[in-house]
């Protein structure tokens, strides 16, 4: 007879009744695979090394055991790195959520706002400090916060941070930290030099890795569209037209790009804003709130801006012009398709790209469908 894999709940995790508490509140019934085989493992104290898509789950994955392991002695007892001020909030907005039965403080450490706030909270008997690489580092390196000892340190989406050249202020940030730490490394993608920083930082560490070979995830449909290159504008104006879209975005290589695709689209009667590193922090705040709060449907952005934006219900992600790295598509189309919701990603290419397709169907192993621009007069029906 078929033995049935059974799933496990969040209570046969061993999670305390103040966290299962949350995780109710929360509306999660199963935990997600990489949460079922985590959680254990960093209750138990020990090193590990997690790999999955975007959208499955991680911060729970970390944060639940974490807290379930605190003392609570009005000490940093976890420290987690993330490469963004917006996933740095949006982490710790989630450690809050869950911590809060426990009374667990969760401070926030970022550049570009004050240093006296953000060390007094910590000084009130902060469990958790979720920090970016550049503002950790300068606090360490000025001793300000005194006898810091985080007991558990994990460096959240480590492959964007490699991406973002932060891994020699990581290194730095880890001569700091106390050595009997258990450390934990996540990450979507397991490039050579990620794989170089976990055997140096962890000791003796678990491997849970849930991409089975694949990278994409399956909820994504994939489809291309070669186009010559003059039509790019049309093309994305026709398809979105055709698509029933609830909120998309558009990837550019270049800041210029977004700029003038946005104002393109704007023109066109949608609801498009433009998101890249040269805007002020003000605005790009501003641009990432209205994505989230639905008046903003359509947001055009470069690889590094969107890095960090961890939006639901993203129905599509248009890939005006097809990236040049593989990793960066897995992780432009990892925008949608979260939390098990279904997405769909489109790439457009000229006969000239054709190379950089196969070298992502290769790469990947991900399958992709040819399909055809509708015409006007497909819309017109
Ligand atoms: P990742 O870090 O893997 O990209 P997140 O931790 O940001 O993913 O989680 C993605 C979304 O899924 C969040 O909105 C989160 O609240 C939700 N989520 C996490 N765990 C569960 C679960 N067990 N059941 C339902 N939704 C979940
Ligand atoms: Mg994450």
């Amino acid at each position: 007879p078929e033995v049935e894999e059974k799933l496990l709940t969040f209570d046969e995790l061993g999670l305390k009744p103040e966290l299962l508490k949350s995780v109710k509140f929360a509306g999660f019934t199963t935990p997600s695979p990489i949460q079922a085989q985590a959680i254990p493992v960093v209750i138990a104290g020990k090193d590990m090394v997690g790999q999955a898509h975007t959208g499955t789950g991680k911060t729970a994955a970390f944060s639940l055991p974490a807290l379930h392991n605190m003392k609570l002695d009005g000490s940093v007892e976890l420290l987690v790195i993330t490469p963004t001020r917006e996933l740095a909030t949006q982490v710790s907005d989630e450690i809050f959520k869950y911590g809060r039965n426990l009374g667990a403080k969760t401070v926030t450490v970022f550049g570009g706002s004050s240093y006296k706030r953000q060390l007094d909270l910590i000084a009130r008997g902060a469990s958790v400090v979720v920090a970016t690489p550049g503002r950790m580092l300068d606090i360490l390196k000025r001793g300000m916060i005194p006898d810091f000892a985080p007991s558990t340190v994990v460096l959240d989406e480590a492959d964007e941070m490699l991406d973002m050249g932060f891994l020699d202020d990581i290194n730095e940030i880890f001569t700091y930290l106390p050595s009997n730490r258990q450390t934990l490394l996540f990450s979507a993608t397991m490039p050579a030099p990620i794989k170089t920083l976990a055997s140096r930082i962890l000791k003796d560490p678990a491997f849970i890795s849930i991409t089975k070979g694949e990278t994409t995830n399956t909820d994504i449909e994939q489809e291309y569209y070669v186009i010559d290159e003059h039509e790019r504008d049309d093309a994305i104006i026709r398809l979105m037209d055709s698509e029933t879209t609830d909120k998309s975005i558009v990837f550019c290589r270049t800041k210029s790009e977004v700029d003038r695709l946005s104002n393109v689209l704007s023109n066109a009667g949608y609801l498009a804003n433009g998101l890249h590193g040269d805007m002020e922090q003000r605005q790009r705040e501003t641009v990432i709130k209205g994505f989230k709060q639905n008046s903003v449907k359509v947001l055009v952005a470069t690889d590094v801006a969107a890095r960090g934006i961890h939006v639901n219900n993203i129905s599509h992600v248009f890939n005006y012009h097809i990236p040049f790295d593989p990793e960066s598509y897995v992780h432009r189309i990892g925008r949608t398709g979260r939390a098990g919701t279904k997405g769909k990603a489109i790439t457009l290419l000229t006969p000239l790209e054709f190379k950089e397709l196969q070298r992502i169907k290769q790469k990947v192993g991900t399958s992709m469908a040819h399909a055809f621009v509708p015409s006007k007069n497909d819309l017109r029906s």
